[in-house]
């Protein structure tokens, strides 16, 4: 099989050009070809030889993934549906303001960690994204946009917000946030990569060691009790040692503090007391709170808090002096703002009929009683 140059960062490149018995120093060339030109096509790359690009043709190729839905928002926001393989799709989401341009990528076909409020969470997983597959969302993002090099480059910030947990996935993530900062492709500075985590700690610490960009932390619950419900990994990294991880992180982070993301789910956890318990948790750590209103999606089962419950909550954070935004929505009308990325992804866990054998056993009004493969 021909390897796919797309999903080589910089030392895997000249790993690959030293196996074929080239100068390393290739790997620079081709890496400005693929991510700096957006070129595919091996045999355009004209500051290489005739004959090595005819054995390039041969040996290697540069393969996206395909865009197979575009839709445009009324802000904007442009969501793309890219075709991993014959059963999953995936998405990603472009999202303009004034002085920034953000593109949220997905990490995972689905997600295996079940959080209560997510609508990747509910559709099962089915299989880590590949090097290629990941930065092949930037690349065809950028291609859309129709830009190549350009002193104007409209994705100015990238964010590992899609769907997916990128940590769960961390050799190919990390491979292609090397891409993202390398100077030769992407050129984005650490602060304007920002990987999302529901907490898996031990994957904290390999990624602060690692490649650490900007970090935010789906904290959502002040407490075990409640973040046990909505983010069941919670059970195996509570958040004491999350927090812990938090600090540790710190130390090598590109800014001095994390972002804590914080869903508001109307009388779940979207009181004043809650925001007190979230407040004191936090006074240790250096963070600033993202507040993020729920999106819904069909059969959540949850509303989005109120605007007063929101900046209620929002005040008793700022007076005891934690940063705290509120995160705009964006492109909801095309079901691209967070928590509603679902893609098409074939669920390998079958989690639909576990829950379909769950509801039934329980004699859940409505529900199916269909046998079960
Ligand atoms: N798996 C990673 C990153 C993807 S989700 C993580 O969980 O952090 C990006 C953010 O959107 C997370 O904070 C996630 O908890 C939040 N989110 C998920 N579903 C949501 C919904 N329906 N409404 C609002 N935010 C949601
Ligand atoms: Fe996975 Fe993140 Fe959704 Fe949780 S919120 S199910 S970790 S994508």
């Amino acid at each position: 099989m021909k390897q796919n140059l797309l999903g080589l960062d910089a030392e895997g490149l000249a790993r690959f050009f030293e196996a074929q018995g080239e100068k390393p120093f290739r790997a620079r060339q081709v890496l400005r070809w693929i991510h700096q030109l957006g070129e595919a096509d091996l045999a355009k790359m004209s500051d290489l030889s005739r004959a090595l690009r005819d054995k390039l043709t041969m040996t290697s190729c540069v393969a996206a993934p395909q865009i197979v839905g575009d839709e445009a928002a009324a802000d904007g926001t442009r969501k793309w549906l890219v075709k991993v393989d014959g059963a999953n799709s995936v998405e990603s989401v472009f999202i303009p303001e004034t002085s920034r341009g953000t593109l949220c990528i997905s990490s995972q076909a689905g997600c295996a960690l079940e959080c209560s409020f997510c609508s990747t969470g509910r559709q099962g997983f089915n299989r880590n994204l590949t090097t290629a597959e990941i930065i092949g969302q930037l690349w065809l993002a950028n291609r859309a946009l129709g830009r190549g090099v350009s002193e104007e480059r409209p994705i100015t910030n990238v964010v590992m917000m899609g769907m997916g947990e990128p940590l769960a996935n961390f050799d190919n993530v990390v491979a292609a946030l090397r891409l993202m900062l390398d100077d030769s492709a992407y050129g984005l500075s650490r602060r304007r990569v920002t990987v999302s985590t529901s907490g898996l700690v031990p994957a904290m610490d390999r990624l602060r060691d690692a490649c650490p960009v900007a970090l935010a932390v789906s904290l959502h619950a002040p407490n075990d009790a409640l973040r046990d419900q909505l983010v069941p990994i919670n059970r195996k990294y509570p958040i004491r040692e999350l927090l812990a991880a938090c600090i540790r992180y710190i130390e090598k982070a590109p800014r001095d503090f994390v972002t804590f993301e914080y869903v508001m789910l109307d009388g779940v956890n979207d009181t004043p007391a809650h925001a007190r318990e979230l407040a004191s948790l936090v006074a240790n750590v250096p963070c600033k709170l993202n507040l993020i209103p729920f999106n819904p999606f069909p059969a959540s089962g949850y509303a989005r808090s109120t605007p007063a419950a929101i900046s209620r909550f929002r005040d008793v954070l700022m007076a005891a002096q934690i940063v705290t935004t509120v995160r705009k929505t964006r492109g909801d009308d095309i079901d691209a703002a967070c928590g509603q990325l679902a893609g098409q992804v074939q669920d390998r866990t079958r989690r639909q009929e576990r829950r379909l054998v769950r509801a039934t056993l329980a004699g859940e009004p409505g529900s199916i009683a269909e046998p079960v493969r």
